[in-house]
């Protein structure tokens, strides 16, 4: 139906209320009040219908089918759950309530949109993954640069970061997938199609916003009006992020329709702040989820994760993400995590009292936003309590980490015991049929309980009353439903009856009456529920609005407490798995004595895990060249010296005997087209956009990890290339970064005597009889076969097809060792491989020099420059 149509005078005035209301959120799925439903409409309807699996419906049955509305509801009180399948599959739902009361309302019930449900803007308990955060982000990106922000409604907190003009796609990237927002507002000018196509990889839903919604004046006014003195904490140079941030705040304003105050602290970072992985690395170190199954199992936050609340969850994640760079805050949190690893006693009881440490910063924010029920407060009360218990646990001077968390934990006394005296220990889950409030609390609400409880009781006391005070002993207060409460006074006492009394009914042996003091009685009895719940709402707000004047108060403890929850985490896993204190400084060194993977080795507690050492420097052990065969443990090696570098500048113990870490800036890691059949790209194309983005953005404090680089090509052209990139990551005049280069192409092994800082590995294996041994042990020197038949083998190949490939492979060998001549493809690989270095170096080394004439020394000196 066009628009036009839709607001023709045909339309009932609700279905106009619907389509104007439908106007005003076009992009989104209407929910619209009707009783005790939440109707759909239209194209609305189709879409519900099939997402939720609802029937669809129509009112006009009397119409031809053609111009009937197709609709489908659900129930209110049901809502929730249906909202939030539609927000996982990437729809907007805007509410359309009901804002008067249906029973006052003079013809058509006032509605109106009181929120717009989208995934970056979920506030809900039950629609919220507790350890994780749930980001809105913004990008805006042009000429000055781009700007970029996280916010999270659920928690109150806000990042802003931005980047050079020109540079700033993968660095944005970088820091999309790190926050892993479920929503990102993008401008046009950041709308590049390499990022959209990353997008679409990532559950990240994609709102492509008009520039309008950038512009610079909006921005600083949004800005100034909600972060104030906040905004001091930028750079200079802040424009890109303050449009960002601008189009952030519209669209929450927007969507959420409510007081957002809450979001008051701004947290401005600069992107090179922290260790910095891109997507493709962080995916392979399966940080977070494993590459394969995209479970939090067989990831490192499945083996680190051993924080107690909600909060720490969120923290670790976040640690996890931006590992530091600065070697004085990880010795701090190293320090910390080092006295919680001595003292059990202490860990234990921390462990047992971060239980009880309700999600304070989830909590608060509801209380601020007005969602939060008494249940909300009283959690917010039962987690405050338990700070002061942690506090006293903390050691007040050393190390400096907890005690600084010490003295930030005073928990807020006053707003617990307010919530204490206030709200009973389990109230209900709704907020408006009283229940709530604690007897004693409010005398109002005392005597409307003691009205409602005892209602005998008080009509027994006024009969006494009355009795004494006329002194008719025959005086009774009985009930119908004509007069209500009234008084009854038989006959021989009629001459007693004072005049207030008003006569109501007359009988055969006496009267009836009512007086003032009944009929108000009457009326408190009767409207004393409505009341009661009436009141206890408004005690409730009151005392919701007490807290959430203590927001910022509660948002800094959260902080606090989950920090110690974090560090409690590693000490405790720490203390399980025997890991060590690494020491972390400046240097150029990367030390590890007895070095283990810390997910393989938990993965396989079957099998023993064979640590191994690395020494790695910026001078004579600057890239390590691993050979060795297939399953001997190379990715597994390379991985776990990344892990262990990565843990220690996130402040955790690492799974090795000793370990000195001099901090990278970034782990880069890059796994050959053909082992990475899981993401279904397994093209020799992709894996070349990734190197080429390493070459790019490695610098010489980077650490590589390159895993069977060249491999989805023809072999010369995957050994040149792989010969290439190592040589460049390796030679001090070039780039000179840690590379950890894993290879089945045993000829770079040349590399060792011509480039200074490469060096040989391999990971042991040995044959015995027919079968191959895995050492698992890393030692110098390349391997001396590839064991690949022997692999095949263990992999569970036919005995016959096994036979045939040693058959097969002793041809190979035999005919290798005689002269033969090169095939046409071959040479030309060859004399593609002899060009350049190798070949100035040839010539050089069979040149007579002391027999070359001057002329000829200059001309063969321009030969060989041509040939570089
Ligand atoms: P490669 O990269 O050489 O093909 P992987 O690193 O994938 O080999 O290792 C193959 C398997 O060997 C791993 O899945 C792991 O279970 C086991 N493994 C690797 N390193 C070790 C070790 N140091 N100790 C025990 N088992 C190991």
């Amino acid at each position: 139906m066009k628009k036009e149509d839709l607001m023709s005078a045909e339309l009932t005035p609700m279905k106009k209320q619907y389509y104007a209301a439908k106007a005003k959120h076009p992009d989104c799925l209407l929910f619209f009040r009707l009783g005790d439903f939440y109707e759909m409409f239209d194209e609305d309807a189709k879409t519900a219908a099939e997402v939720l699996n609802l029937t669809l419906t129509t009112r006009d049955r009397n119409k031809p089918p053609e111009q009937r509305t197709p609709m489908c509801g659900v129930p209110y009180h049901s809502a929730d759950a249906y909202i939030s399948r539609l927000i996982a599959r990437g729809y907007k739902v805007a509410i359309c309530e009901q804002t008067e009361d249906p029973a006052q309302a003079k013809g058509l019930v006032d509605r109106e949109i009181i929120r717009v449900v989208t995934p970056g803007t979920l506030i809900e308990e039950n629609m919220l993954r507790e350890g994780e955060n749930n980001f809105l982000a913004s990008l805006w990106a042009g000429a000055e640069g781009a700007g970029l922000c996280f916010g999270d409604i659920s928690t109150g907190e806000v990042f802003v970061t931005g980047f050079p003009a020109g540079d700033w796609q993968s660095p944005a990237a970088g820091e999309l997938s790190r926050f892993e927002p479920r929503e990102l507002l993008l401008s046009p000018g950041a709308s590049e199609p390499s990022l959209l196509t990353w997008l679409e990889q990532t559950p990240c839903r994609v709102e492509r916003s008009a520039e309008e919604k950038f512009l610079p004046d909006q921005a600083a006014e949004l800005t100034k009006k909600q972060f104030g003195d906040e905004l001091e904490k930028l750079p200079r140079e802040c424009g890109p992020m303050l449009r960002a941030l601008g189009a952030l705040l519209a669209y929450l304003y927007d969507t959420q329709k409510t007081d957002l105050s809450y979001l008051h602290t701004l947290r401005y970072y600069a992107a090179g702040g922290f260790l910095c992985l891109d997507p493709v690395a962080r995916r392979n170190l399966e940080l977070t989820e494993t590459l394969r199954g995209k479970e939090k199992k067989g990831s490192l936050l499945w083996v680190m994760d051993r924080t107690r609340t909600a909060m720490g969850g969120r923290l670790l994640r976040s640690w996890l993400e931006r590992p530091l760079l600065d070697p004085v805050p990880i010795s701090r949190r190293l320090e910390a995590v080092g006295f919680l690893v001595d003292d059990l006693v202490v860990r234990g009881e921390l462990t047992e009292l971060l239980r009880g440490v309700t999600d304070l910063e989830r909590l608060i924010s509801r209380i601020s936003y007005g969602t939060a029920g008494a249940r909300d407060l009283v959690a917010l009360s039962v987690g405050l309590a338990k700070l002061p218990q942690l506090r006293d646990l903390l050691p007040a001077n050393k190390p400096k980490l907890l005690a600084s968390l010490r003295k930030e934990l005073t928990g807020l006394p006053e707003l617990c015991a307010l919530i204490d005296a206030a709200i009973v220990d389990e109230p209900p889950f709704s907020v408006r049929e009283g229940g709530i409030i604690r007897d004693g609390y409010n005398a109002d609400v005392d005597r409307l309980r003691t009205i409602l409880t005892d209602t005998r009781g008080v009509i027994a006391r006024l009969e006494a009353d009355e009795k004494e005070r006329t002194g008719i002993k025959s005086l009774k207060i009985g009930y119908n439903k004509v007069f209500g409460y009234y008084i009854e006074v038989s006959k021989s006492y009629l001459n007693q009856v004072p005049e207030t009394y008003i006569r109501k009914q007359t009988l055969a042996n006496g009267e009836r009456y009512i007086t003032q003091d009944l009929k108000e009685m009457e009326h408190t009895i009767l409207s004393a529920q409505d009341r009661i719940t009436a009141l206890e709402y408004q005690l409730f707000c009151q005392v919701r609005d007490q807290a959430a004047a203590q927001g910022a108060a509660v948002q800094a403890l959260a902080a606090a407490a989950a920090q110690v929850d974090v560090l409690t985490a590693f000490a405790t896993v720490a203390a399980e798995n025997s890991y060590c204190m690494p020491t972390v400084d400046l240097s150029d060194k990367i030390e590890i004595t007895e070095g283990r993977h810390p997910v393989v080795e938990k993965m396989r507690s079957d099998t023993f895990f064979v640590p191994n050492d690395t020494r790695m420097d910026g001078k004579e052990n600057l890239a390590a060249i691993i050979t060795g065969p297939n399953m001997a443990g190379k990715s597994t090696y390379m991985r776990q010296v990344a892990l262990i570098v990565l843990m220690a500048q996130m402040g955790s113990f690492v799974p090795a005997r000793s370990a000195r870490i001099g901090v990278v800036d970034r782990i880069f890691t890059r796994i050959g087209a053909s082992d990475d059949l899981a993401g279904g790209q397994s093209t020799f194309m992709v894996e070349m956009t990734e190197v080429a983005e390493l070459l790019r953005h490695a610098t010489s404090k980077s650490l590589l990890i390159l895993d069977e680089i060249g491999r989805g090509t023809s072999t010369y052209d995957g050994m040149s290339i792989a010969r290439a990139v190592l040589e460049w990551c390796a030679d001090p005049k070039k780039l000179g970064a840690k590379t950890l280069f894993a290879t089945h192409y045993h000829e770079l092994t040349v590399l060792e005597g011509q480039l200074a800082g490469v060096k040989n590995y391999n990971i042991a294996a040995r044959k015995k009889k027919d079968e191959i041994i895995f050492l698992r042990k890393i030692v110098p020197g390349g391997a001396d076969q590839s064991y690949g038949i022997e692999v095949a083998g263990l992999a569970g190949l036919p005995p016959k097809v096994i036979r045939r490939a040693k058959e097969i492979l002793k041809e190979l060998e035999s005919q290798e060792k005689a002269p033969r001549k090169p095939s046409a493809r071959e040479e030309d690989q060859v004399s593609l491989e002899a060009m350049g270095e190798q070949e100035v170096l040839d010539v050089l080394r069979n040149t007579a020099v002391e027999s070359l004439t001057p002329l000829q020394a200059m001309n063969l000196l321009y030969e060989l420059k041509e040939k570089l």
